[in-house]
């Protein structure tokens, strides 16, 4: 058995102040967790107060076209986390109009799996159930000097024991608070510095003088090479986009015409253009974007259209209406709106 007292005081006196500690409330707490996921706490927060701003509730969410959710979501990555958010909100809206309010319910959320649930679970309704996100797994493998590999299935399964061992059933929302917030600020990745830690006289790893050494991770998987060029098509402050369709990376977000080649294309050097490499996390995608300006975007609408069948001619200043990838909001930011080539 654990004593909690000395981790619960260190929580009282170091703990951030976020606006999803401060509410009760599931679906924000929803939201909170499910964009964390995606990024720090510093850049979620703007992400999350946008978000709540424009869809403060389950209906509002439910409401919205898919569209516009991606639009809020536009950067975060992972919009397949998006398109479940919008998902689930009409799903519930369609059954009870409400948030669920057992663990089960919960989990059976598209896009809610063993954390989110035990984050709302226990944050929204002081449920026993712990909440291990990626700092919470470090956490505990160095208190207990677990050198089991934590991220596969059977790892999680694992770990989920040994918090259960020690979860407080008085106070999990306290409880998976302080533990993820420790792991946050004090027991970081490397060598944390234990001598300060709220937490060592019971720390089986700083007896050890392991903890440099976890959690321990599976090996990294190779990444797969993918080449694609895009074309930006310009004329009299138009340009073309289409909305990718099928079973690959970015469905449903918008992009400009694409040319995706097994090997590195050659340099066209009569038109200006800019390469990125962008990671994600199975692919690296070495991307292209050239710059066309022409003189009938009709004619090349017409060409094109046939393969492309979402394809549309949008003004330059209205792109900001459509959700794109990272990447191709990138490319957007370095060659339209900083060289104002709009015409
Ligand atoms: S003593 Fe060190 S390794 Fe152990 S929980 Fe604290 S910071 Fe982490």
């Amino acid at each position: 058995m654990m004593n909690l007292t000395s981790l619960y005081r260190w929580y009282e006196q170091n703990r951030r102040v976020l606006p999803w500690r401060d509410t009760r409330d599931p679906y924000c707490i929803w939201i909170s967790e499910i964009i964390l996921q995606q990024t720090r706490v510093a850049q979620g927060l703007d992400y999350y107060m946008r978000f709540v701003r424009r869809f403060p509730d389950l209906h509002s969410l439910a409401q919205a076209e898919e569209d516009e959710v991606l639009v809020y979501w536009q950067g975060l990555g992972y919009y397949s986390r998006a398109r479940n958010l919008h998902r689930a909100a009409r799903l519930l809206c369609e059954e009870t109009g409400e948030m669920p309010t057992t663990y089960d319910g919960l989990r059976r959320m598209p896009g809610v799996g063993e954390y989110t649930a035990g984050a709302i679970a226990s944050f929204a309704y002081n449920m026993p159930y712990p909440a291990l996100d990626g700092n919470a797994y470090r956490v505990l493998a160095r208190l207990f000097d677990c050198d089991t590999v934590f991220d596969t299935s059977s790892g999680k399964r694992y770990f989920h024991g040994l918090a259960e061992q020690i979860l407080d059933k008085d106070d999990p929302r306290l409880f998976n608070s302080a533990v993820m917030e420790l792991g946050a600020l004090q027991c970081l990745p490397g060598q944390p510095d234990c001598e300060v830690c709220p937490l060592k006289t019971q720390c089986l790893a700083y007896k050890a003088g392991t903890v440099a050494l976890l959690p321990v991770r599976k090996p990294r998987i190779t990444l797969k090479d993918r080449y694609l060029t895009y074309t930006i098509y310009i004329a009299e402050g138009h340009t073309l986009i289409y909305q990718r369709q099928g079973k690959d990376i970015w469905q449903h977000l918008w992009e400009f015409p694409l040319q995706e080649t097994k090997s590195p294309v050659r340099a066209d050097s009569d038109f200006l253009y800019k390469d990125y490499l962008h990671i994600l996390s199975h692919r690296r995608l070495h991307a292209r974007f050239i710059l066309r300006p022409t003189a009938s975007l009709e004619s090349v609408f017409k060409e094109l259209a046939p393969t492309l069948p979402s394809l549309r001619m949008v003004a330059i200043s209205d792109l900001s209406d459509y959700a794109f990838s990272r990447l191709t909001q990138k490319a957007i930011e370095d060659f339209i709106s900083t060289s104002g080539l709009t015409s």
